[in-house]
């Protein structure tokens, strides 16, 4: 059995990842914005109104979804710590391993996850 500990070191070998993923989509979005402010075009700065430039959707897309998996691997980590990795949190039955090794971070079963996926 090596459960915890190589779970543990997959998630901070991700969260290194997804930390830089972070840093450098803000880093592009924030030169994006400082381009933008320069041509001092307020009409879209509501983000749900006028639609954005591609580039700045792509931008924004791949940050919070750089973010999003941030939160998780996090989270999944402090789990480890508390001793609860590997636990459902929606339903409390044990994830299997199969899927963790697919999904380190994962905090439901499959069914779970399946359930609680939203509808497009
Ligand atoms: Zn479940």
């Amino acid at each position: 059995m090596d459960g915890a500990d190589t779970h543990a070191e997959r998630l901070e070998a991700l969260r290194l990842l997804a930390a830089g993923r972070v840093a450098s989509s803000a880093a592009a979005l924030e030169s994006l914005v400082h381009d933008r402010a320069s041509l001092n075009d307020d009409d879209e700065h509501d983000p749900d109104g006028a639609p954005l430039s591609a580039e700045w959707s792509r931008l924004a897309g791949q940050s919070d979804a750089a973010k999003s998996e941030l939160r998780q691997i996090e989270a999944a980590l402090l789990r480890i710590e508390a001793g609860t990795y590997g636990v459902c949190v929606t339903c409390g039955r044990r994830i299997p391993d199969q899927r963790l090794r697919v999904r380190p971070f994962a905090e439901q079963c499959v069914a779970c996850a399946e359930r609680s996926l939203p509808r497009r």
